[in-house]
């Protein structure tokens, strides 16, 4: 067995707020309780909604709530030549034979996509409310000519990855299974659809950037919102593609997953960062100990029966809970979750 390698990797678009407490608590106690190590990634590349110095923020509210990392910071900004790299290998590839396009008519596996965003809204449904909209496959249809002719013309486009239906027009099954919730299955096409790893502007998309950085750091253990399930069936099939493009068929890796109900504020949307109220640097400038806000957050995982303060060292071990892997109900941010921090 290879040694656990997990992360922790949000987002430096503002203050950490409880919600992410919780995300990062989970992830730590993960890989802690194997002795394994815990990787730091910030995910900067949305430059319109980082916010300078979100990521010091971030380092020195884990450093307080006692939540460590092994090694350097990785800076998602700082790694484009290698987005670049595993782009080019992509794009010389073709969806695999069998499972879309043809002996005669390849289909390359990324391929531009000219929709603008209005095009793309009108033609698809949005997917159980994650934040999916399965793309109908326009571009996917387009001739090698008419491509060519559109991109020579400097048509702004995006790219995307295409998603295997095999030659029936079946469509293909990815399943994980997942320390949570279970056993996992998406149906590729139906359920995600060709997803966009290069936007129109030029910025590499989430879904890429993550499959590239979780496959080159060799991260084998994810724990994250649930959210963020459908984005592990397409991170899967990308990092499957990225393996096949290194030669590399076999997938070893083992990734373990474990999804994590949200936390929800009182009006039962996902907690968000402009949530301030909840956000650490309220709580610390309202003399919240560190304690308080892992025991309540220990608390919403299961691990402990009722809120208390302690540190994240004597929970090694407790991380999944039995009551987590019962009961999936998200949590609402409530007057409760207040008095326990002694607001
Ligand atoms: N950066 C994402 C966030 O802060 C998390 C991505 C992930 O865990 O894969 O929501």
């Amino acid at each position: 067995m290879s040694p656990v390698i997990g992360r922790m990797a949000p987002s430096p678009t503002g203050r950490m707020h409880v919600g992410n407490v919780y995300a990062a608590l989970a992830a730590w106690l993960a890989a802690r309780s194997v002795c394994g190590k815990l990787r730091l990634r910030i995910e900067d590349l949305d430059v319109e909604r980082v916010r300078p110095d979100a990521d010091r923020w971030i380092m020195d509210d884990c450093s307080w709530l006692g939540l460590d990392w092994d090694d350097d910071v990785v800076y998602q900004s700082e790694r484009m030549d290698c987005y670049d790299r595993e782009l080019r290998r992509l794009s010389e590839m073709n969806v695999e034979e069998g499972i879309g396009g043809s002996e005669s008519q390849p289909q390359p596996l990324v391929y531009p996509c000219f929709c603008s965003r209005a095009d793309i809204k009108a033609a698809s449904a949005p997917n159980e409310g994650d934040g999916f909209r399965v793309y109908g496959g326009r571009c996917r249809r387009l001739a090698a000519s008419e491509r060519e002719r559109r991109i020579a013309r400097g048509d702004r486009h995006s790219l995307r990855i295409a998603v295997p239906e095999d030659a029936a027009g079946r469509q293909v099954e990815l399943a994980f299974r997942d320390r949570i919730y279970g056993m996992r299955r998406f149906n590729l096409a139906k359920d995600v659809g060709d997803t966009v790893i290069r936007r129109s502007d030029g910025e590499y998309a989430y879904q890429f950037a993550v499959s590239v950085d979780d496959l080159s750091m060799g991260v084998n253990q994810i724990v994250r919102g649930r959210d963020l399930l459908p984005s592990t069936a397409i991170q899967r099939w990308i990092m499957q593609q990225l393996r096949r493009s290194h030669g590399d068929l076999e997938d070893r890796s083992q990734v373990e997953y474990a999804h994590l109900p949200l936390i929800l504020d009182s009006h039962g949307r996902r907690l968000a960062k402009r949530h301030e109220d909840m956000d650490i640097g309220a709580l610390r400038a309202h003399g919240v100990r560190p304690q308080a806000v892992i025991g309540l957050c220990a608390y919403w995982l299961g691990i402990i029966d009722a809120p208390r303060p302690c540190s994240p060292e004597e929970l090694i071990g407790l991380f999944p809970s039995e009551r987590l892997r019962d009961r999936h109900d998200d949590i609402r941010l409530d007057a409760r979750a207040f008095r326990i921090l002694g607001l």
